[in-house]
C-alpha cells in the first residue's frame, strides 16, 4: 500500500509540475506505518494554514492547490509560478521555527522533479527530533526505535494543542479581570473614574495584579489536563498550592494589597474546569463549567467545618450567620452568576457597550448577592438596604444616571462590593470562554 502510495504521489507531482515552476509538497514527518488520527489531522491542518499564511504574508499566490487525506498519509500540494529557492527559504522558516515544524516535511520541487535541498540555500541539514544531533545520521543508523519516534511525535502534538488551549484560557482570564476593573461606573469600587471607597488601591493596582496572574491561570489549565483522568476534587487539591503561589505573586505586584484573592480562587476553578471538560471531549458550556466547579469546591467548604482551621472573616461569618461567601457560591455552582451571565450576554448581544452591559450586570449582582465584603465594612442591615436600592435602580428608566450617583452614597458608607466585582469578572470570563 505504501509503495502504491509513493507511485501515486510521483504521478500527482509530475502532473502538477507541468503547470508551474515550483511545487510545494507538504507531508508529515512520521516514522514507520501509522494510522491517521484526529491528532495527526489537526497538526496537518495547522501546517497547511501556516504555509498558506506565510505565502499570503509575502504576497505569493498559488495557481493550484490539492489536498489528499488518505490511510497512507496526508499530503498537500501548492503549485506556484515562483523561484523554488525563494520558496524553500520561506518554508524552512516554518520547519525550523514553528513549534510543530520539526514534524513537517515541506519539500519544494523544481520543474525537473528534483527537490531543493537545504544545502542549495546554504543551510545545514535538520537535526534529529529526539536527540538533537545530526538527523540523517540517526535515521541511517536507526538509532531510535519506530515506537520511540511515534511516541515523541504524538506527545509533541498533544503538548502543542494543550498549550494553545491553556494560553487561550489564560488570555481570557486576564482579559476578564481587565474588563471588570475597566467597567465604569462601579459605585464604591475602583473604576476608570475613581477609586470608590478604597484609599489603598487604584486602577493601575488592578492592572499590575491582572498581568501577574497570567502564569497562574495557564498552570491551572495545564494541571487539569494533566489530571484529566482524575476526579474534580482531586484536581482541586492540586490547585490549592498554585493558588497560594498566585496570592504571593499578587501581593508582590501590588505592594501588599489584596486585589484579586477572590478571583484567584474562582478563576482557578473555572479555567481548570474548562480545560478538564475539553480534555475529556466535553463541551465547555457555562453550565458544564459551573457543574465541575461545584464538584471541585465541595472540599473548600469542608474548611468551614474544621474547628482547627484558621479563623478568617469568612469563617467567622459562616459560624455566626451561615453566610458562606465565595466558597459557598462555588460549591453551589455559582447560582448568583447564572442570571448575571444571562443579563451580560443579552446586553452585549443586543449591542450595549461594555460599560453599560457591565454596569447593569453589576447592579443585578448587588441586588441579589450577600456580599461578605459589604458586611465586613458595615453590617447586614446596610447590605439589605443596598440590595433593595439597587433592585429599584435596575428597573429604572434612568438607570445610567442613578447607578453612577450611588458612588457618593457608597463612599460615605465606606462600602465596596468586592464579591459582586469578582462575580462580574466571572461573567466576563464565561463570556470569553463560551461565546467567543
Ligand atoms: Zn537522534
Amino acid at each position: 500500500m505504501m509503495l502504491q502510495a509513493r507511485e501515486t504521489r510521483v504521478a500527482r507531482q509530475e502532473a502538477l509540475l507541468k503547470e508551474c515552476s515550483c511545487l510545494i509538497c507538504f507531508t508529515m514527518n512520521i516514522a514507520g506505518p501509522y494510522k491517521i488520527s484526529d491528532c495527526i489531522e489537526k497538526a496537518y491542518s495547522e501546517g497547511v494554514s501556516k504555509i498558506l499564511l506565510m505565502l499570503q504574508q509575502y504576497g505569493i499566490e498559488g495557481i493550484k492547490t490539492e489536498q489528499y487525506i488518505e490511510k497512507t498519509g496526508v499530503e498537500s500540494y501548492i503549485a506556484l509560478q515562483r523561484n523554488p529557492l525563494e520558496i524553500k527559504r520561506l518554508m524552512v522558516q516554518i520547519e525550523d521555527n514553528f513549534e510543530l515544524g520539526r514534524l513537517f516535511d515541506i519539500d519544494v520541487i523544481k520543474p525537473d522533479g528534483e527537490k531543493v535541498s537545504r544545502a542549495d540555500i546554504g543551510m545545514d541539514g535538520r537535526s534529529c527530533m529526539i536527540c538533537g544531533s545530526d538527523g540523517s545520521g540517526c535515521a541511517r543508523s536507526r538509532r531510535h526505535s519506530v515506537e520511540e519516534l511515534q511516541q515523541n511525535f504524538i506527545a509533541r502534538i498533544c503538548n502543542y494543542f494543550n498549550n494553545q488551549y491553556a494560553d487561550r484560557l489564560a488570555q481570557s482570564a486576564v482579559k476578564a479581570l481587565m474588563y471588570e476593573v475597566s467597567v465604569t461606573p462601579k459605585p464604591g469600587l475602583v473604576d476608570r473614574e475613581n477609586n470608590g471607597s478604597h484609599k489603598d488601591m487604584d486602577f493601575y493596582t488592578f492592572i499590575n495584579s491582572s498581568a501577574a496572574l497570567y502564569d497562574y491561570f495557564k498552570k491551572c489549565a495545564l494541571k487539569a489536563v494533566e489530571l484529566s483522568d482524575k476526579t474534580p476534587q482531586h484536581i482541586f487539591n492540586n490547585l490549592r498550592y498554585l493558588g497560594l503561589e498566585a496570592e504571593n505573586k499578587m501581593y508582590q505586584y501590588t505592594c501588599g494589597i489584596n486585589t484579586h484573592k477572590g478571583a484567584i480562587f474562582s478563576f482557578g476553578l473555572i479555567v481548570a474546569a474548562a480545560a478538564y471538560l475539553a480534555e475529556n471531549g466535553k463541551k465547555a458550556t457555562a453550565d458544564n463549567i459551573m457543574k465541575i466547579c461545584s464538584q471541585m469546591a465541595q472540599l473548600s467548604l469542608a474548611d468551614f467545618e474544621d474547628k482547627n482551621a484558621h479563623k478568617s472573616f469568612g469563617k467567622q461569618l459562616f459560624e455566626q450567620q451561615k453566610i458562606k461567601g465565595i466558597r459557598g457560591q462555588a460549591a453551589a455552582g455559582y447560582p448568583a452568576v447564572k442570571p448575571a451571565f444571562e443579563l451580560l450576554k443579552e446586553c452585549l448581544n443586543k449591542g450595549d457597550g461594555v460599560d453599560t452591559a457591565g454596569a447593569k450586570t453589576l447592579c443585578l449582582l448587588m441586588s441579589q448577592l450577600e456580599d461578605t465584603n459589604v458586611i465586613k465594612r458595615s453590617d447586614t442591615d446596610t447590605l439589605k438596604k443596598v440590595q433593595q436600592k439597587t433592585a429599584q435602580i435596575l428597573e429604572s428608566d434612568n438607570f445610567a444616571e442613578e447607578f453612577a450617583a450611588l458612588n457618593d452614597e457608597f463612599v460615605k458608607l465606606n462600602i465596596s462590593h468586592g464579591g459582586c466585582a469578582d462575580l462580574l469578572a466571572i461573567c466576563f470570563l464565561l463570556y470569553f470562554i463560551c461565546e467567543e
